[in-house]
């Protein structure tokens, strides 16, 4: 399973600081204990778990709840739809009824004791944006999230995998390697690879522009423009 619950991400909940991540194949909110004690009121804590930390299961957040989670730098945490804040739901659970519908209820939920079967799924549908998961019974709805729909922050900006859902899977190859080689080629080097002199009149404008900004985003884009994903 290529679910990414060893992440961290710096969040803010509640006015308090938290890493959100997985911790023992669930994906949960962790707070520093050395800040205090965390009282979130009707919300369930585990108390040092793990050690040091008090936990939060995500799962057992509202979903008006999760949304008020943000980046520590004050950007939201996910975008899109709403339904991008589930994780570890099962298909059936109360928290969710306003926000998915089961379109294909075939298989048992909270069977306890079952050992993972990848063929026990159900599919279910975003009533808001019409987004259709598949639901493992006993994993609930990770198995249809690879990869956390997250904005990236501005430090993780080469991060491939923040942007992998945007980028079509044809040119996967090929943005790896551009993101790969503009943090690797010297500048001279890039600019005979992509042919950039369609892009900047000059060896030295793409040199000057690139120390003014990071233009990784503008050469992904060129490179999708390229490949005729985007009209140029
Ligand atoms: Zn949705």
């Amino acid at each position: 399973m290529d679910f990414q619950n060893q992440k961290k991400y710096n969040v803010i909940f509640k006015d308090r600081k938290a890493v959100l991540t997985g911790y023992n194949d669930q994906i949960c909110l962790l707070f520093d204990k050395k800040d205090g004690v965390l009282d979130l009121g009707d919300i369930k804590v585990l108390d040092n778990y793990p050690e040091g930390s008090y936990c939060v299961f995500f799962s057992s957040l509202s979903m008006e709840e999760r949304k008020q989670i943000t980046l520590d730098n004050g950007d939201p945490l996910f975008k899109d739809c709403e339904c991008s804040l589930i994780f570890d739901d099962k298909p059936n659970s109360d928290l969710l009824k306003d926000y998915i519908e089961i379109t294909d209820d075939t298989i048992e939920y909270y069977v306890p004791d079952l050992l993972f079967d990848p063929s026990k799924y159900a599919t279910v549908k975003c009533k808001n944006c019409g987004k259709k998961y598949k639901v493992n019974r006993k994993m609930g709805y990770r198995s249809s999230f690879f990869e956390w729909n997250v904005i990236a922050p501005e430090n993780n900006a080469y991060d491939f995998s923040l942007i992998k859902n945007i980028i079509p899977a044809q040119l996967h190859d090929k943005v790896k390697q551009l993101i790969e080689d503009y943090s690797s080629l010297s500048d001279e080097d890039m600019w005979y690879k992509y042919n950039l002199e369609e892009c900047w009149l000059s060896l030295e404008e793409y040199e000057d522009e690139k120390e003014e900004i990071d233009l990784i985003g503008f050469l992904i884009v060129n490179l999708l423009v390229e490949n005729d994903f985007i009209a140029g």
